[in-house]
């Protein structure tokens, strides 16, 4: 039998979750954003799930094959562009839109031999100050590029630095604006926070939306919303078994740096999931789980191959017990990622996408769970 730890891909909760996107974002075009291999999930296995999407964005050149190869026909984006001349090549021959966000870029483009001309989205920096051209640039460019027989048609982005936050998006929206507002071309300027929180602006979702995290089911904004708040299911559920038990006695500690120390008698479970499986290692002694579906916590240090979660309150359960790290139980109950994210000072972000290699991973094609 193989090690007992499974990541499952829900198909209809990534559906649902795009409907939400939908929802709040008007009538504008969504992108899926799938990089990082879908954010740790797997472009494969995501694929099914959000192939009703108006477009797939992401870095990678090989992930923009990846999904060609799966089929899709519709429009890709590359978010940050080319990282030198020849991957124009590519863009030309798998018709993949890509981002300009520097004007090397643009020489790039001049320099491009191609008989279909690309799409661009000619980004702005309005604030963020990573990708992008300063407002004051950002006309010439587009000047240029418009001038280029290499360039069909030029749309217009830009990257919120705090969608999810009390600062939100007005400075750098108003920036955007002023800065391009009577240029031609569509507009995309929404992450994940930026739509659920702004997208009912028909001026702010259009004209189309980028959204990444929250398709896989996690709240941008969290704590201040949590993903149940927004109507979002887990995309991944991360479940291991429990391998082992012990009972503790009072003053007895548990794992590496005896950092746990029971305070009155304790079962304990020894779960086959560690950090070498993407679980964070800094998740402290408290951080929930769900012991066959009922919300426990886990004890003492996280170790490479194994954490130790209280079972003192979950009678019935010992070896073989299914312990869900993240997501949805078998039997039901849901725990948000971010709840886990929160207690390891992280973001979903981060753990999902460190879902380690060694983890097999399932795809559930079943209907809606209840
Ligand atoms: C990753 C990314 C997004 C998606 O962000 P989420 O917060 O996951 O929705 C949107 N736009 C750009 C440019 C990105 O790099």
């Amino acid at each position: 039998m193989p090690r007992p730890i499974l990541a499952t891909i829900h198909t209809a909760a990534l559906r649902a979750n795009l409907q939400v996107v939908r929802r709040h974002a008007g009538d504008a075009r969504a992108w899926a954003v799938v990089k990082a291999n879908a954010y740790g999930h797997g472009i494969e296995r995501v694929f099914e799930g959000l192939h009703a999407a108006d477009g797939f964005a992401m870095l990678d050149l090989g992930e923009a094959q990846r999904l060609r190869g799966l089929g899709w026909r519709g429009p890709i984006l590359l978010l940050e562009g080319v990282f030198e001349a020849r991957d124009l090549e590519l863009c030309s021959r798998l018709g993949l839109w890509h981002t300009v966000h520097c004007e090397e870029q643009i020489d790039m483009l001049a320099a491009h031999k191609t008989h279909e001309p690309h799409r661009v989205f000619l980004k702005m920096n309005s604030g963020m100050n990573r990708l992008g051209l300063r407002p004051a640039q950002f006309r010439a460019a587009w000047a240029r590029l418009d001038a280029l027989p290499q360039v069909d048609e030029i749309s217009l982005v830009t990257h919120f630095s705090d969608a999810d936050g009390a600062r939100g998006i007005a400075e750098q929206f108003a920036v955007f604006n002023a800065a391009c507002g009577d240029l031609p071309g569509e507009r995309s300027v929404c992450n994940s926070a930026a739509v659920l929180r702004f997208g009912s602006d028909a001026r702010v979702a259009s004209d189309w939306v980028r959204a990444g995290i929250v398709l896989y089911g996690s709240a941008p904004d969290f704590p201040a919303h949590s993903s149940t708040a927004w109507g979002l299911e887990p995309g991944m559920s991360l479940r291991a078994r429990i391998i082992g038990t012990q009972a503790l006695q009072t003053g007895e500690s548990v794992g590496y740096g005896s950092t746990f120390v029971a305070e009155r008698p304790m079962r304990i479970g020894v779960v086959a999931c560690g950090y070498a499986d993407g679980y964070p290692r800094h998740a402290p002694t408290g951080t929930p789980v769900l012991v066959d579906g009922l919300r426990s916590r886990l004890l003492g240090r996280v170790s490479m191959d194994m954490l130790t979660v209280d079972i003192s309150d979950t009678p019935g359960a010992g070896i073989g017990s299914e312990v869900t790290l993240w997501g949805r139980s078998a039997k039901g109950g849901v725990l948000p990622i971010d709840e886990v994210a929160a207690s390891a000072q992280t973001v979903g972000y981060e753990l999902m996408c460190a879902l380690a290699a060694r983890v097999p991973v399932v795809v559930d094609t079943e209907t809606a769970d209840a």
